[in-house]
């Protein structure tokens, strides 16, 4: 083992100048300190370390010449990648689009998570089944992790920063009101906004749809840290999206256990999500110390072999 690493290093620094060898570690390292913190699920870490062992195999059969496995092993590699792009599809979009507007520094900090409590998710329910009973089309979105971004919001709606109770969700889908079009954006116990207005699913199980429930699909296959509940105003039915999927009709006592289900979840995650940074950032710290000794150990070779062959030339 110890020979292949050699190998491997010696092969690579001997093609290319060592300063390229270097920074290309060092990329390799930034890119899995990025992936282990837009990483929030313990499931998604072990579907990625499952990906890194079959590469790590694939490298080690290609070395011991083992055609056949290598063949194997190859494509293995590849529908894994294109399973895990599809099943991280949200992560990845994210990445990219905090990549697009220079907000890599985002990536790195925590933010605070506040979701909903009994008490509060008890308000939200107790209004959705008033609503539903007088056939009041509604629409609430549930922060259930890290804040949302109000760009991914069609239009942002309108700033209301109040205590979430069941008498204002209902007064504020009356349609006599100014705000009832558009959903209610609900961070904690708080409704922080009215009238927002969501991306559009345009899957083809949503085009039979109307607006509502698509708007409910959009923005949850759009962000995975939020849940919509819908409330009809045809039917009088409860939706809840999740992920981009609807899930209907379910009566007022269906969505409460959902509810809870969901977000005592997301507190069971929070609590996981400081480990994986402080890991992430042990693993950089690490991996910086690995490349500056490299870089030392470069260095000195590469002064070795220069002063080597000054005293072969004299
Ligand atoms: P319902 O069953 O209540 O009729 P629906 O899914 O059939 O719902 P529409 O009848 O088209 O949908 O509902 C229109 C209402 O949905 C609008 O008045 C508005 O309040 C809301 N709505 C439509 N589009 C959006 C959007 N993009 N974002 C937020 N709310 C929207
Ligand atoms: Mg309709």
């Amino acid at each position: 083992m110890a020979h292949l690493w050699q190998s491997w290093l010696g092969g690579v620094s001997q093609s290319q100048p060592w300063f390229v060898n270097v920074v290309d570690v060092g990329l390799v390292v930034l890119v899995t300190y990025l992936l282990l913190i837009i990483i929030g699920e313990r499931q998604t870490l072990w579907m990625v370390r499952g990906f890194v062992v079959l590469m790590l195999a694939l490298v080690l059969s290609r070395r011991l010449g083992l055609v056949l496995l290598s063949f194997l092993l190859g494509y293995l590699v590849l529908g894994a990648a294109v399973a895990m792009s599809i099943s991280l599809q949200s992560e990845f979009r994210r990445f990219l689009e905090q990549l697009g507007r220079g907000q890599l520094l985002q990536l790195f900090s925590a933010s605070k998570t506040l979701v909903p409590q009994a008490d509060v998710i008890g308000e939200i329910v107790d209004s959705v089944k008033e609503l539903s009973q007088n056939r009041t089309g509604a629409l609430l979105m549930v922060e259930t992790g890290e804040p949302l971004d109000e760009r991914d919001f069609s239009v942002p709606g309108v700033r209301i920063n109040a205590e979430v109770s069941k008498e204002l969700i209902q007064t504020i889908f009356q349609t006599s009101t100014l705000l009832h079009d558009g959903a209610l954006l609900i961070r904690g116990s708080r409704i922080l906004a009215a009238s927002v207005i969501l991306p559009i699913s345009e899957r083809s199980a949503a085009r039979r749809l109307g607006t509502r429930h698509r708007a409910a699909m959009g923005i949850t296959e759009r962000v995975e840290n939020c849940l919509c509940i819908v409330v009809s105003e045809e039917t009088g039915s409860i939706s809840l999206a999740e992920r981009g999927i609807l899930n209907r009709p379910l009566t007022s006592n269906r969505l409460r256990e959902i509810l809870q289900d969901r977000l005592s979840e997301s507190v069971e995650l929070e609590k996981v999500a400081p480990d994986l940074r402080m890991l992430s950032r042990k693993l950089f710290a690490r991996g910086l110390n690995w490349m500056s000794r490299s870089l030392a150990f470069l260095g000195s070779s590469t002064s070795r072999e220069k002063s080597r062959g000054r005293k072969n030339d004299s």
